[in-house]
């Protein structure tokens, strides 16, 4: 299809041009094609609702197809290739990404609308360590010996041991709001453990997973080892269906992923989820102020609040509560509202009209509430899906405001009383993801940390990731672990062999 030249592409880079230039196939078995009923459809660059390019829309007979190729894979060539061969590889990706970082933090940026700068220091950097990270485990994936006492068999000698085996053909179906870096949770770890992977990226953002595909092609990557089904959510409820997948890896909404879980009873596929959040930051008023002030605020407007992890509820002492709040307010005021591709922008658009609607939505709800804008409250300009960073109070645990996850630059803050405590507060929600506590009482914060029930607590900072350290949801929040040892343990089963000497 022609598209309209769209305006923002004047200033990015001539291979981010080229890539856009020509409608993006599917990527399976190795090889670039249309979806087998012919389907397409456009991708939007979010700063200007102009479009971007067109992109094959995957059926349930592309995920036949990429199944079908990924299982001969498994089952052939890929089943033969040593450790040490999967390492190399993963670094030769890692190493191609950090490359190749500014031209997909560009795609990223056009395609989903966050900084370009951010997504080159932060995204790009980050999906590059993931593969480096999964490579050095490709080696380390180890069994145990046991010792045995078999009862039947007094006096018999035994030699019990496990292995660790891959799980299969293995479907990651990833979100919009970090792109590139959704797929790198997933990807490396499951390839380092020998298995196979389907990727469906969501219908806002394809673009970044196709260029990984061509990416890790030229890095030497065989047919059928990983395929890109770019499509809609009928595609993901197909691959997480699909009798001959062996596991789904999700990260997105908590209402999607309970529908993952009901499409994987029918071949009890083992399911891993990474869902939503509504994580606390607990302020207390010994913390330093300063930082806390500034460390607050990023850590619900980082991404423009388009983070699983994002900070949306502030629970601060009462006796800071006003100069706190006022302080985060400020911060969120001074922020400089503008495109992607603006390296002096701040704050950008949200990935679509609907996250618009949807935001603006609950701040129309939360201030009919009865809840007090202290910074923002509403949309930004009329081109592009702005959202003016926006701090609530005067806010009862009972508004939706407060409840269920926004998902874009909005935070609401309640007061809460030493005497009486934090940890119910911060404990009152159906999710468990991530939560931090500000502080310069070591022991206090560490008590705290102790007593939220989420899968992460920072102290003194938030959305502080390492690829190391394991990353997941208590309750509603998810299931399993990504990131460092845990994603070995998802991406493998185990096996025990017990031999009669
Ligand atoms: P979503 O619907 O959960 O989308 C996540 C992924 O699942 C996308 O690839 C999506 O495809 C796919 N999908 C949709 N329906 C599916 C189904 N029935 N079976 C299998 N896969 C399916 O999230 P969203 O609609 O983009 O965002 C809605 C809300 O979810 C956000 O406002 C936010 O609150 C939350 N969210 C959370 C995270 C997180 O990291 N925890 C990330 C994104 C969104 P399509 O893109 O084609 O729909
Ligand atoms: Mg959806």
């Amino acid at each position: 299809m022609t598209l309209e030249i769209n305006s923002s592409l004047a200033n990015v880079l001539p291979s981010v041009q080229e890539f856009l230039r020509n409608d993006k196939q599917l990527f399976i078995d190795g090889q670039w094609v249309d979806a087998a009923a012919g389907e397409t459809f456009v991708t939007y660059d979010p700063a200007t609702g102009q479009p971007l390019t067109s992109v094959a829309r995957a059926g349930a007979e592309d995920v036949d197809r990429a199944v079908a190729s990924g299982r001969r894979a498994f089952d052939g060539e890929w089943s033969l290739w040593t450790p040490a061969m999967r390492q190399r590889l993963l670094f030769r990706i890692g190493e191609a990404i950090y490359e190749h970082a500014e031209e997909l933090a560009q795609l990223e940026a056009l395609d989903n609308g966050k900084s370009a700068g951010v997504a080159q220091a932060v995204d790009m950097v980050w999906t590059a360590e993931l593969f480096e990270y999964y490579a050095g485990w490709a080696t380390k994936i180890e069994g145990r010996t046991v010792p045995v006492s078999v009862p039947w068999a007094p006096g018999a000698s035994w030699h019990a041991y496990t292995t660790r085996e891959p799980v299969g053909v293995c479907g990651a179906i990833i979100p919009w709001n970090f792109p590139l870096l959704m797929a790198a949770f997933k990807v490396p770890a499951a390839l380092a453990c020998g298995n196979v992977v389907v990727l469906k990226p969501a219908e806002q953002t394809p673009l970044t997973a196709l260029r990984l595909a061509e990416i890790m092609a030229d890095a030497g990557l065989p047919a059928g080892v990983f395929s890109v089904l770019t499509g809609f959510g009928d595609t993901g409820a197909a691959i997480a269906a699909h009798d001959d997948v062996d596991k789904v890896a999700f990260t997105g909404s908590t209402e999607v992923g309970k529908l993952i879980v009901d499409a994987a009873k029918g071949n009890l596929k083992k399911v891993s989820l990474e869902l939503g959040g509504k994580s606390p930051q607990v302020v207390y008023a010994d913390a330093d102020l300063e930082a806390a002030i500034a460390g607050t605020a990023s850590g619900f407007l980082f991404n423009h609040g388009q983070a699983c992890t994002a900070g949306s509820r502030l629970l601060v002492e009462d006796r800071i509560f006003d100069e706190f709040t006022q302080g985060v307010a400020e911060v969120a005021r001074n922020s400089k509202i503008g495109p992607g591709m603006d390296p002096t922008s701040d704050i950008g658009p949200l990935v679509s009209e609907e996250q618009l609607n949807r935001v603006t939505g609950y701040i129309n709800q939360g201030l009919a509430d009865g809840a007090t804008a202290l910074s923002g409250g509403r949309r930004h300009g009329e081109v592009g899906y702005y959202v003016e960073p926006t701090l609530l109070v005067d806010v009862e645990a009972s508004f939706s405001v407060y409840r269920e996850e926004i998902f874009g630059p909005v935070a609401v803050a309640t007061p809460f009383n030493i005497d009486e405590g934090v940890q119910a507060a911060a404990n009152d929600t159906p999710f468990g993801l991530a939560a931090s506590v500000w502080s310069r009482d070591i022991s206090k914060a560490h008590r705290t940390a102790r007593a939220i029930k989420a899968g992460t607590v920072w102290i003194n900072c938030h959305n502080a990731f390492d690829a190391a350290l394991p990353f997941g949801g208590y309750k509603q929040s998810g299931w399993g672990r990504e990131l460092g040892e845990g994603a070995i343990d998802s991406y493998t089963q185990t096996k025990a062999v017990n031999v009669l000497l």
